[in-house]
């Protein structure tokens, strides 16, 4: 590693970076390029791609097909306003979109990013309420270890520990919060998981609007997975209570759990459903909220007979154009069968992990792969580690994991898990 290449002095000096320090920021490492599943580094190291930059490169880096999609778009226009205008791109991405989505849901609302989307969500369903004559159900519930992004409104129904509730205090709105769901994904199913969700929506369902949450995988608030039958429950619950039922699958959709979206491990539809990251491949930033004609109608014709939003770049061409690509590609290749194998792979090979004293657990879904860690992880040397054995793996808090592009090879994720292993053997043992 050449650490003069790597590590920039103006970036150090004057560039935020996430969830970082100012003035003593962790390292940040310079890209040169990326193609495919690999990240080269100024320096020319060479990454194996363990993340798909927080799950939206589903194809990988650099792709023909998307970079095509973007190119051709230039050239007719980037950008128009889509208030009262509309344009081929969005379209077309919004036919293909209802062929995938949940048949219920019939309009889509674009939105600039995932807590963007969120937000779309929350105001919807309070919206919603406001128009079938029950202002008064103007908040939500959710399970704790959730994340949905860092704007306000998505912060709030963040995990209150995880999610900066502390730090921000009295200027968040109160949510009502649940424990997450103990019954893991392949646990036998027990009921008694839903009395908690049950009595908070029969004591407070008078000022629910809606309960939202992540399907079946709880993302940046710990990568934990729980039952589908938790989903179906919680669903006839918000039917019997006047409740609406937002599914964040802003990580979850495209495949990541091998369902195209994860609310269909339980067979179950959302009355408002959030989508966004691999939307576009990793391209750009795009997000959707989609419902369903009931609430679409019901909003629609209460004073002031229209959705209360409309970002700037709504509906931006160049981001549709890419994300009809991206839809099109992963459905044209066999993704099922790409991430049962990186599954499968993920299974065996991780394994070997759950036996070393520094871990507490590992599981799999889809093509995720979680090695929960009994400490929280150093960050910085952790990340060195891995970048000298040619991985890109960024840990958070006690969990390790990897969610790779699904087009990685199987000898490619081989290299990637053992100098997984390797380097927490390094770090720990
Ligand atoms: C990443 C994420 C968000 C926020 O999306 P941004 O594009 O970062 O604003 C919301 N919900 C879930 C489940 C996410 O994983």
């Amino acid at each position: 590693m050449n650490t003069d290449l790597l590590f920039d002095a103006f970036d150090r000096e004057h560039l935020w970076h996430p969830y970082t320090s100012a003035v003593h920021p962790l390292p940040t490492y310079k890209v040169k390029k990326a193609k495919g599943c690999i990240i080269t580094l100024e320096d020319g190291t060479e990454l194996i791609d363990g993340m798909s930059s927080w799950w939206c490169a589903v194809h990988g880096y650099n792709h023909p097909e998307l970079n095509k999609a973007i190119e051709k778009q230039l050239k007719n226009m980037a950008h128009v306003m889509f208030g009262g205008l509309t344009h081929e791109p969005a379209i077309a991405l919004g036919k293909l979109l209802l062929q995938i989505v949940p048949p219920s849901m019939k309009h889509i609302f674009y939105a600039d990013s995932g807590s963007v989307a969120v937000e779309v969500a929350l105001k919807m369903a309070v919206q919603y309420q406001y128009a079938t004559g029950h202002p008064e159900k103007n908040n939500f519930v959710t399970i704790r270890l959730g994340y949905h992004g860092d704007t306000w409104n998505a912060m709030s129904v963040c995990d209150p520990v995880t999610g900066m509730h502390s730090l921000f205090g009295s200027a968040l709105p109160v949510r009502y919060f649940i424990p997450s769901p103990i019954c893991r994904f392949n646990d036998d199913w027990n009921p008694d998981v839903m009395i908690p969700l049950r009595k908070t929506i029969e004591q407070h369902h008078q000022e629910l609007a809606a309960l939202i949450l992540e399907p079946i995988v709880q993302g940046a608030g710990g990568m934990h997975f729980y039952h589908p039958a938790y989903l179906r429950e919680a669903a006839k619950l918000c039917k019997a209570y006047g409740l609406l039922l937002i599914f964040d699958e802003i990580a979850t959709g495209f495949g990541r759990t091998g369902k195209l979206f994860a609310c269909e491990h339980a067979g179950i539809e959302p009355d408002i459903m959030c989508i966004g990251k691999a939307l576009t491949g990793g391209y750009m930033t795009f997000s959707a909220v989609l419902t369903n004609r009931q609430i679409a109608s019901c909003i629609s014709s209460h004073a002031p007979f229209a959705f209360m939003h409309g970002p700037t770049f709504m509906g931006n061409p160049l981001a549709c154009a890419v994300a009809r690509s991206s839809v099109e590609l992963l459905l044209s290749s066999d993704w099922k069968a790409k991430v049962q194998h990186i599954e499968t792979q993920l299974k065996s090979e991780l394994r070997p992990a759950a036996s070393f004293p520094s871990v507490a657990e590992v599981r799999v879904l889809g093509a995720i792969g979680v090695i929960e860690m009994k400490e929280a992880v150093d960050m910085a040397r952790m990340q060195h580690i891995f970048v000298e054995k040619g991985i890109w793996v960024r840990p958070f808090g006690k969990v390790i994991y990897i969610m790779p592009p699904f087009i990685i090879t199987s000898e490619e994720l081989t290299k990637l898990t053992s100098a997984l292993l390797e380097s927490i053997d390094i770090m720990y043992n």
